[in-house]
């Protein structure tokens, strides 16, 4: 079955909650675009504003990140079942920046995954390469091992209930620097090959987004090859016109 395009907008520590209010009334009025689903990641301050302004859009609302436990003296963490409580749909999972600034690691990543889908989230896990690996000649082991021990506590079934995959190259995140369309899909298919390994056939239903300077020029050439199945879009993501343009573009 063909895998319908999924954009998802990583606002990072962007937009206040006028800011994101606002946002909501200028992607309404795109809206809809069928054959193309869309999500935005606000901070954790705006998630309510943003949840009740696209309510009834089909638009999805992710957090950046969650905590893994339960409840509990965890100060500054927000859980999951919090999440779900605050209307959110999904959360971003091991993101570059969350990886290098704030210590997340593979274990913690192994341990949130599941946390986040048994409660019915949707948990995109991010992975990939600085440009230090990439050069090296290692991009294929250091995929292979941020999701064999980030995925260590899925089972295929879960990863069929909410699993997504996010291939950012570290050295294409806020540069400017795009992968091209050839190396965003040999890293593609190297990742849906080993979720084959974790998962059998599974494997061919779940998304993979390509991100890292995604913009309305470069967005139908990536998402246009065979395993590259939406993008991750952070600074393009922040205009509700610039997000509603590379939605379209996914459709060319
Ligand atoms: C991101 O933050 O995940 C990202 C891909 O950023 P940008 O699109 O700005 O490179």
């Amino acid at each position: 079955m063909a895998r319908r395009p999924l954009i998802v907008g990583n606002w990072k520590m962007y937009k206040h909650r006028a800011d994101a209010a606002a946002f909501c009334d200028g992607l309404r009025a795109g809206l809809p675009i069928e054959g193309v689903e869309l999500a935005v990641c606000p901070p954790v301050t705006a998630l309510d504003i943003v949840v009740s302004g696209l309510a009834g859009t089909g638009v999805l609302v992710f957090a950046q990140n969650g905590c893994a436990a339960a409840e509990g003296a965890f100060t500054g963490e927000v859980s999951m079942s919090m999440l779900v409580d605050a209307g959110v749909n999904g959360v971003l999972l091991g993101h570059s920046e969350r990886r290098a600034l704030f210590a997340e690691t593979d274990l913690a990543l192994a341990g949130k995954v599941p946390a986040a889908i048994d409660l019915g989230l949707i948990a995109v896990l991010c992975v990939g390469e600085s440009e230090r690996e990439r050069d090296a000649g290692v991009t294929d082991q250091l995929l292979s091992r941020q999701l064999r021990e980030g995925l260590a506590g899925i089972y295929a079934t879960q990863a069929t209930r909410g699993l997504v995959l996010a291939y950012e190259p570290v050295w294409a995140i806020g540069t400017g620097k795009t992968a091209t369309p050839e190396i965003a899909q040999a890293a593609h298919a190297h990742i849906r090959a080993e979720l084959r390994d974790l998962f059998g056939t599974a494997a061919n239903d779940l998304h993979i987004l390509y991100g890292g300077s995604v913009k309305p020029t470069n967005a139908a050439d990536l998402i246009g090859q065979e395993d590259v199945d939406g993008a991750l879009v952070g600074g393009a993501s922040l205009d509700p016109d610039s997000m509603l343009a590379i939605a379209s573009a996914t459709l060319r």
